[in-house]
């Protein structure tokens, strides 16, 4: 799993305008799918609990700074390093939504626009390829 999700075959290198069109493209196709949309959601709110806690750590830290009991340069540091690993857990779980419910709609918007594309993994494909050499998923 890379840092960004990959979409397609890295040599597939559209321009900015084809980008921006497949990406609408892709978007409508995603919010069409009820599967796609709320698994998309659910991926994203993994990090919920992470965030709750997280502000609740920011309002007991606070009322410690308010009080005195906590320096404004401490309060500030904590509250920032407990970002880290919540940001963290937001981007994979991001990573994880993009990848399961995004790319294969993007995929399809691939295929609608002329770019024979394996809907699984993202491998380019011939015109006439009926199963893709890369996953073995039949077109
Ligand atoms: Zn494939």
């Amino acid at each position: 799993m890379g840092w960004l999700p990959d979409l397609a075959d890295p040599t597939f290198r559209p321009g900015w305008r084809e980008q921006v069109r497949l990406h609408w493209v892709a978007n409508i196709i995603m919010l069409r799918s009820w599967q796609h949309t709320v698994g998309f959601i659910l991926w994203s709110l993994i990090a919920l609990p992470g965030w709750l806690m997280w502000a609740w750590f920011f309002l007991f830290l606070a009322a410690l700074a308010a009080k005195g009991s906590l320096s404004t340069s401490a309060f500030i540091g904590t509250t920032a390093l407990g970002l880290i690993p919540i940001l963290a857990i937001q981007h994979l779980a991001f990573v994880v939504a993009f990848r399961r419910h995004y790319a294969p709609c993007y995929r399809v918007a691939m295929n609608r626009a002329g770019t024979p594309v394996c809907e699984r993994c993202g491998h380019l494909l011939g015109q006439s390829a009926m199963e893709c050499p890369e996953c073995g998923r039949v077109a």
